[in-house]
């Protein structure tokens, strides 16, 4: 089957999956009047991959059939591949200016990943490395969107999940069937899910004890709509306005939940890893496999950036501060960060490294470094929208107002700014709102804090992980020449 349309994917939402939204469960994701919009935003990017214009850019032939897949199921044998799916990911970042963190693409990157990953599920059992195999070829054929979970739900975290309190909460292993692995409990945020057909669940990062392994110690994949599996939602960062006066969170708002496991049955075709912490703990740190995703991310990272810079800029302008010095280092700011995502892109894929399968991949040390970048500089290029900004950000109105026989020419009059007449000023304002003060703001900025890991525990691992050999070695040998030099 070839990349999918957006009614193809809005298609396949229509099934039993259990959400549960403002305290109801959701009888249809794509007709309900606050989730249904992202999930019609979400088909627009479908739709994009069969635009005429657009398919040999967002797709490839299938190694199988031959059919046009989404390129972002590639498993890249070249820079040029690695190349070419970059610029696909950026077709559909731009597309939300960075706004949607999780476009399918990301796991797909993630899955191929894994894919050219095989040795380490076989060291789990030869099974294991050909379930993994088919299981993505299932999802590119399909062109599937996954959601995916990784950690357990924050009740104590000096603690592994068998010491917490309760030790059932965390999800858990309750027993098999000739079906298959049969588990409970639950798993803290699975962003997308309710628009996802696919729920990839990770190994966790907490600290599993050996002894443990049996219970905590898993990888596998289920269909969102499976019975025993509910996914509680976060309140809703849209308000159901209109897309004039909340132009991103009435788009973009991807939905955040809390996946609920009971006695849910996880057919044995979908375990990839079981009951070995070690290969659990290094799945994502001994295969390349999550780099494909960081890849995805960074590239949405320098949209998001780019996206930041466009709308500052013309908020400078509008106001009349492009001459000040002050403003124009912040606007520098926000330039110095659009070129340093595009340049970990450029350097990470020049550097790529060539695995014994002749996957390539792109370089691991570049890739961290912009992993730990993003959610240092992203706040700070929201605040500095808010700094340019100012009270601007407060004299705004609605698309009423604006639309109002009374009062709309005086507002047109007198909110106009150097360059906008007082319709457009506001609408410009009210994007920047959306994107630095708005619940929907708030929510993007903790995103970017966490969603790729906890940020001190990524930071410290750069250290730990990181050879700096000939480093130590330099400032050793600089010592001794000093120490032995006899020059007074
Ligand atoms: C908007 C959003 C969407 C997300 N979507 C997903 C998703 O789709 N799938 C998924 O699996 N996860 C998702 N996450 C979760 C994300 O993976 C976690 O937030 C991240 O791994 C950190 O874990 P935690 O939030 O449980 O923080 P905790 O582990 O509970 O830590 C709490 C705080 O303590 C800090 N901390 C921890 N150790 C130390 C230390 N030694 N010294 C100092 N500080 C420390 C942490 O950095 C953090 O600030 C999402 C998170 C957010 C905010």
């Amino acid at each position: 089957m070839p990349a999918r349309t957006g009614s193809e994917y809005l298609a396949g939402l229509a099934d039993h999956r259990e959400i549960w939204f403002a305290g109801e469960r959701v009888k249809s994701v794509v007709e309900h009047p606050i989730l249904g919009r992202a999930a019609r935003t979400l088909a627009q990017l479908y739709d994009m991959q069969r635009q005429p214009a657009l398919q040999s850019k967002l797709t490839y032939p299938s190694p199988t059939t031959g059919d046009p897949v989404s390129l972002s199921f590639i498993q890249p044998r070249s820079i040029e591949d690695l190349v070419r799916r970059r610029m696909m990911f950026k077709d559909w970042a731009d597309f939300s200016g960075g706004m949607l963190g999780r476009t399918p693409d990301y796991l797909n990157a993630i899955l191929a990943g894994c894919a050219s990953s095989l040795p380490h599920f076989a060291k789990n059992g030869a099974e294991y490395a050909e379930r993994i195999s088919a299981y993505y070829e299932f999802c590119r054929e399909r062109d599937l969107c996954g959601t995916h979970t990784f950690v357990d739900p924050q009740i104590n975290r000096a603690r592994s999940q068998s010491e917490q309190a309760d030790p059932s909460v965390p999800l858990h292993v309750v027993g098999d069937s000739a079906e298959g692995l049969i588990v409970s409990g639950a798993r803290m945020l699975a962003t997308l899910a309710p628009y996802a057909d696919e729920l990839y669940v990770f190994p966790s990062p907490s600290r599993t004890q050996q002894s443990d392994a049996p219970r905590f110690a898993f990888a596998f994949t289920v269909p969102v709509a499976t019975p025993g599996l509910k996914f509680i939602c976060r309140d809703s960062l849209d308000t159901g306005g209109s897309p004039a006066d909340y132009p991103l969170a009435s788009r973009y708002e991807e939905m955040d939940a809390v996946a609920v496991f009971h006695n849910v049955v996880v057919p044995w075709e979908r375990v990839f890893l079981k009951g070995d912490i070690v290969l659990c703990n290094r799945l994502f740190r001994d295969t390349p496999a999550f780099l494909h995703g960081i890849h995805q991310f960074t590239v949405k990272n320098l949209a998001k950036a780019e996206f930041v810079l466009g709308i500052a800029s013309l908020m400078a302008e509008a106001i009349g501060r492009t001459e000040l010095p002050a403003y124009q280092q912040m606007l520098g700011e926000i330039v110095d960060a659009v070129e340093t995502e595009r340049a970990y892109l450029r350097a990470a894929e020049a550097d790529a490294i060539t695995d014994e399968s002749g996957f390539v991949h792109p370089n691991p040390n570049i890739l961290s470094t912009a992993r730990n970048y993003f959610p240092k500089i992203y706040p700070r290029l929201i605040e500095i929208l808010q700094l340019i900004g100012s009270s601007g950000l407060m004299a705004t109105v609605t698309k009423r107002d604006l639309d109002s026989p009374e009062i709309g020419e005086e507002i047109n009059r007198y909110y106009q700014s150097a360059t906008l007449m007082g319709r457009e000023r506001v609408q410009l304002f009210r994007l920047a709102w959306d994107l630095a003060c708005s619940g929907f703001a708030g929510r993007q900025v903790l995103y970017e804090r966490f969603f790729a890991g906890d940020p001190f525990l990524l930071m410290a691992s750069r250290f730990l992980s990181y050879d700096r050999s000939a480093a130590v070695a330099r400032v050793k040998a600089m010592l001794a020449r000093s120490y032995n030099d006899t020059e007074k």
